[in-house]
């Protein structure tokens, strides 16, 4: 039996052995064309990421099998490594900002071909049968989604579903969007996480030319917000915590920055926003935004704090019918409209691309908020530490 853990084994099968697509393996190949993918994950919420082989299943009837070119670190991704969600199945393999062109498709796929650029976000499944998903809301699927790593992969034996910190993915033709061919592919990434969750509620409530819209929080969501929203056609306004980041969010596209910590400033701010996406995942008090919305004005909360947040005052709500509405990710159909209207609007997220061998760091950066706005892995770094160990 082969350890749960393999060092990065090569790429080419030595042996003929069986297991599980999708479980990790010290590098024999499955079957007649299920393949090998070098991958970076955690084998313990303590091990940080380190090389990892999976093994990929061979393309059913409405597969797509992705060479993965590109990856983004969302802070999901830290959680999860980290343990600090619970309940993981290790080893884990993180990664649902995916970004590569078709290598395979199934005998039944019609709508990829192989060298086609294609995408795959948070979401490898769902049900396809309750209301969420025959209305294009797969995230809410009330049987629960299957997503992109960490989770139990129904109509594949239940094998444990590994992300895109890969150098190749098999995924649901359903579950693969486009990216156009105009958008710079690793700034790319990003968007099918980052970019679609701040879409969503934008889109949600109808965000037009003319309206005001807040964004709280400067980092990878927040800052794909704000393009979002100017997109659109909408005023933006920064709420920020930290002075320094004023620069950077006007450089950003916002209209106006307001240091929320500046009760004059937060008061000069009263009834004057439509919609707040608020994409800070630490408690905070979202009293004082709900002073700044206009009656029939709503905050999106796209955060979630592992702590208590402060309690919500409903006079600040009734006052003026305020929505204090929460929002996740999007569905596939509206993924895929996001990145067009990103390719017609030319938005892409501000990325950093890392290495495989700089994961760790970049986490650490990530913690710790240094960077602008998102690490992107370039996965044709993954083979290089394999070959080191196999020396
Ligand atoms: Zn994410
Ligand atoms: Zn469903």
């Amino acid at each position: 039996m082969p350890p749960p853990l393999a060092k990065p084994a090569t790429p080419e099968p030595a042996a003929p052995e069986t297991v599980a697509p999708g479980s990790v393996t010290t590098g024999s190949n499955d079957s007649d064309d299920g393949s090998l993918a070098a991958a970076y994950g955690a084998t313990s919420a303590n091990s940080g990421l380190v090389p990892l082989t999976l093994a990929r299943r061979s393309p059913q009837a409405d597969d797509v099998e992705i060479a993965i070119e590109f990856c983004g670190l969302c802070h999901s991704d830290v959680h999860a490594v980290r343990g600090e969600w619970g309940g993981q199945a290790w080893p884990l393999v993180p990664g649902h900002e995916i970004v590569g062109t078709v290598s395979r498709v199934g005998a039944a796929v019609t709508d990829f071909a192989p060298g086609d650029r294609v995408g795959v976000g948070c979401i490898v499944d769902s049900c396809r049968e309750c209301e969420s998903c025959l209305d294009g809301l797969e995230q809410y699927c009330e049987n629960g989604m299957t997503g992109t790593y960490g989770a139990a992969d129904r109509r594949n034996g239940d094998a444990i579903t590994q992300g895109g910190y890969s150098s190749s993915i098999v995924v649901d033709r359903r579950y693969v969007l486009r990216v156009p061919d105009s958008l710079d592919p690793k700034a790319v990434a990003p968007l099918l996480c980052a970019g679609v969750t701040t879409y969503s509620p934008l889109r949600h409530f109808d965000v037009e030319e003319g309206d005001v819209v807040g964004v709280v929080g400067l980092g990878g969501l927040g800052h794909m917000a704000v393009k979002l929203a100017k997109a659109m056609g909408a005023r933006v306004v920064v709420f920020t915590t930290s002075e320094s980041k004023v620069p950077a969010a006007l450089e950003l596209g916002a209209d106006e920055v307001v240091l929320s910590r500046d009760e004059a400033a937060m008061d000069a701010a009263n009834r004057t926003i439509d919609l707040i996406i608020d994409t800070v995942a630490a408690p905070h008090d979202l009293n004082p935004l709900f002073r700044t919305l206009r009656v029939d004005g709503a905050l999106f909360q796209l955060g979630l704090p592992s702590e208590a947040m402060p309690p919500v005052n409903p006079r600040a709500l009734i006052r003026r019918r305020i929505a204090y509405a929460g929002s996740l990710i999007g569905g596939i159909a509206e993924t895929q409209e996001m990145l067009d209207f990103c390719a017609q609007h030319g938005v892409v997220a501000d990325i950093e691309v890392v290495r495989a061998e700089q994961l760790n760091e970049a986490y650490d950066r990530m913690v710790a908020g240094d960077v602008k706005y998102r690490f992107v892995l370039d996965t044709s770094t993954l083979r290089a530490p394999a070959e080191e160990a196999d020396a």
